[in-house]
């Protein structure tokens, strides 16, 4: 499986609709591996598939080792409650900035083998996956639907020790650099 290139914010790609796929043949699933395979060597926590310069709708998603390779994600439902959590994406490399989501989310979706799932998401699994799913919509972290303001947008150069997650960091790495990582609650 290869690793690909990330595409960045700038291309035209991370801005367009990405097209619902059909049936999960053997193609889709190649796809969903290599993009699991860049995440990886990204030290990401998730990607989707416009971010490979593919403009489908598929997303990856591995946190506490379990992996999530979606296909046609949908959310069909979030609660009310909302916080704000310090995001990142593997498309804008070192920049951090807090963004309000959901705290639960339902997700419908049919995975690598076309089945048909359903996944009750809360904390970092459920913002990881509205997250990528953004994405499929064009939908940026720090657009103004998604942050309040892009001077909130931080950069932090990476660290030596190669901590350079994609995604909301560790509580540590956010004390460090003086970011909370929970800003308010609603
Ligand atoms: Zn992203």
């Amino acid at each position: 499986m290869p690793v690909l290139e990330i595409y960045d914010v700038n291309q035209p790609v991370l801005r367009q609709r990405a097209r619902k796929v059909g049936r999960v043949t053997s193609a889709e699933q190649r796809i969903l591996d290599d993009m699991l395979e860049t995440m990886r060597a990204a030290n990401g926590i998730g990607l989707a598939a416009p971010q490979i310069g593919v403009s489908q709708r598929l997303i990856v998603v591995e946190l506490d080792d379990v992996t999530y390779q979606l296909v046609n994600p949908e959310l069909t439902d979030a609660s009310d409650e909302t916080d704000v959590v310090r995001e990142g994406c593997l498309s804008l490399p070192n920049y951090y900035g807090p963004v309000e989501r959901p705290v639960r989310v339902t997700v419908r979706a049919s995975d690598r083998d076309g089945r048909k799932v359903r996944i009750k998401a809360t904390g970092m699994l459920s913002r990881a996956l509205q997250h990528e799913i953004d994405h499929l919509d064009g939908v940026l972290f720090f657009d103004p639907q998604r942050m309040r303001s892009l001077s909130d947008l931080r950069y932090e150069p990476p660290q030596p020790d190669g901590e350079n997650a994609d995604e909301p960091s560790d509580e540590q790495t956010a004390k460090r650099k003086s970011i909370p990582v929970v800003v308010s609650a609603a």
